[in-house]
Order: C-alpha cells, then sequence, then structure tokens
C-alpha cells in the first residue's frame, strides 16, 4: 500500500483555543472578548475557509474538516462551501470543551449533539472526531473510544502521542492504530524526533515555528519508515488580521508567532505531497478492509 498523508482543518473562530488551565479562571473566549458581544457573522471565517478551499483546489487535494457544531449552527453555510468541493465534514465537538474533565455521559451528549447539526447540513453520516486541544488523557481511554464507537465512529484523530505542558499522552505509539477492541481507528498526531524528545511538526504553532525544509524533511523520513503523516491548521492561522486574544507573553507567542508566512508553508506542502493527500475517512475505511479482522494493537 502507498504511503498515504493527510491535510486537516480544524474549523472554529479565532477564539477558540483551551488556555483556561495555565493561568485564568475565565475562559479563553471571555477574555478575548464580551461573548455577549460576539457577532458571528463579523469574522474572517469565511473569508479564511474560503482560501483554504481554493488553496486545496489549485492542487486537487481533499481535505479533512474537523468542524465545532457551534460554528456549524452559526454559519452552516461554510460546512455547505466545504461538503460540496468534496472535502470530509467531521466532528471537533459543540464548543471546544475538553475531553478529560468531561463524564462519559457529558462526551456522549456533546459528540451526539454536535454530528447531527453536521448531519442535518450535509445529509451523510460523521464518522470522524478530533477532540479539542488533544484533551484526550490516558484516564479518558476505555470510554472516549467506547462511546465514538457506540455512536458509529470510524476513527479518531485525538491524541498527541508526546508530552506537552496541557495535553499529551507520552508512549502512546505513533502510527495509526486501534488502541481497543472497538476497531475505532486513533491516527495519533505526527511527531519528530528532536534531541531524544518527540516534538509536533507538521500542524499548528509547530507547523508555523519550524522552517519549511525541516517540516519536508520529516515528512519524507517518516514516509519512507511507512508512516503516514497529517498536516493540521486552523483558518485563523493564515489570517494576519484576526483579532487578538489577551494571552500570557508564552502562550501569546505560540498561538500568533509565524501567522505571515503560514499560508506560504500550506501552499508549499500541498504542492510536494499533493499526490499522497487522502481523506481520513476514505483511509479509515480502507484499513477496516484490511485490517478489519485482527485482534487489537497497543
Ligand atoms: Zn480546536
Amino acid at each position: 500500500m502507498n504511503i498515504n498523508n493527510f491535510i486537516t482543518f480544524d474549523i472554529e473562530e479565532w477564539f477558540h483555543a483551551n488556555y483556561e488551565e495555565e493561568n485564568a479562571k475565565e475562559t479563553t473566549a471571555e477574555r478575548g472578548l464580551e461573548v455577549s458581544q460576539y457577532d458571528a457573522t463579523s469574522t474572517n471565517l469565511e473569508s479564511n475557509v474560503d482560501r483554504l478551499i481554493d488553496l486545496c483546489a489549485e492542487n486537487g487535494v481533499k481535505s479533512t474538516c474537523f468542524i465545532l457544531g457551534d460554528v456549524a449552527k452559526n454559519k452552516p453555510y461554510v460546512v455547505k462551501k466545504l461538503f460540496e468541493a468534496g472535502h470530509e465534514i467531521a466532528s471537533h465537538g459543540m464548543s471546544h470543551k475538553l475531553i478529560y474533565p468531561m463524564t462519559p455521559e457529558e462526551f456522549s451528549t456533546d459528540l451526539r449533539t454536535s454530528s447531527a447539526i453536521l448531519e442535518q447540513i450535509t445529509g451523510q453520516k460523521v464518522v470522524g472526531f478530533r477532540a479539542p486541544s488533544w484533551s484526550v488523557k490516558r484516564e479518558t481511554l476505555p470510554w472516549f473510544y467506547e462511546i465514538l464507537a457506540q455512536e458509529g465512529f470510524l476513527y479518531s484523530s485525538s491524541i498527541y502521542p508526546a508530552k506537552n505542558t496541557i495535553f499529551g499522552i507520552p508512549n502512546f505509539p505513533v502510527t495509526p492504530h486501534y488502541p481497543t477492541s472497538n476497531f475505532v481507528l486513533e491516527i495519533p498526531q505526527s511527531v519528530m524526533n528532536l534531541f531524544g524528545n518527540k516534538v509536533g511538526y507538521a500542524g499548528g504553532g509547530y507547523l508555523r515555528f519550524f522552517p519549511i525544509w525541516l517540516i519536508k524533511q520529516q515528512i519524507r523520513k517518516n514516509n519512507k519508515e511507512g508512516k503516514p503523516i497529517f498536516i493540521y491548521l486552523h483558518p485563523r492561522e493564515i489570517d494576519i488580521y484576526q483579532p487578538r486574544l489577551k494571552l500570557g507573553v508564552m502562550d501569546g507567542y505560540f498561538h500568533y508567532q509565524g501567522i505571515g508566512g503560514c499560508e506560504e508553508k500550506l501552499s508549499s506542502l500541498l504542492e510536494e505531497f499533493k499526490q499522497s493527500f487522502i481523506r481520513m475517512d476514505e483511509y479509515a475505511l480502507k484499513l477496516q478492509v484490511i485490517l478489519g479482522t485482527l485482534p487489537k494493537r497497543t
């Protein structure tokens, strides 16, 4: 089987981010603006998504889009545009709540509500999920996959298989596999080895931080070793005009560095690896056909 890679977008507004655990009692949204003043129609989300659709179209690439239920509710036309352009519509939960503080029942409701909104717009079953801020921890694993399986999901792309200050499961396998016997595939975030530590390089703040030559070198290296990789970005990451959250020095740096050059990096990656990109649902289905009867691998 040829190595497949994936382009993924987490479709959320400029203020959807989770920093509250670290340094404040308020939510990020409350620190950024008065929520009551939020007017969904006045953000740049739609034009940023249009740009992402164009960039993919220029290279004949179909992406996987993990979309928040709140965004779909406020801007169903954004979901429709992505769907009509052939991109996969997957779930990113309802309103960017972290997974590990939830009870299994709360997660189940969140998943069901957000998927129903997306399915109503497209008329198609949602089969993929990405946890907000990679917020699946080791103790969350058994019920997390159980609920995804109950709701008919084929795969999740929710785990950072390394250590980070706010997320990650160190020692988690770095390649797509079935973590439990439910046959819900996990496609973990792509990592590289940097001075003996595993670290992300192909999405978000990591993609904006590392030079493009290093990112391309690591993709080629991972693919040579038989490992698929995925790129992930948010619409706001190609938008230098977005409103700014009030964050501390470190959070602010990670959240905003490299925005100016991000679109160019994405464009260059799309062009170089366009032959390898497929949608995650297609990959999960393909694997299920090939490996569907194999026992669980951890
Ligand atoms: Zn997100």
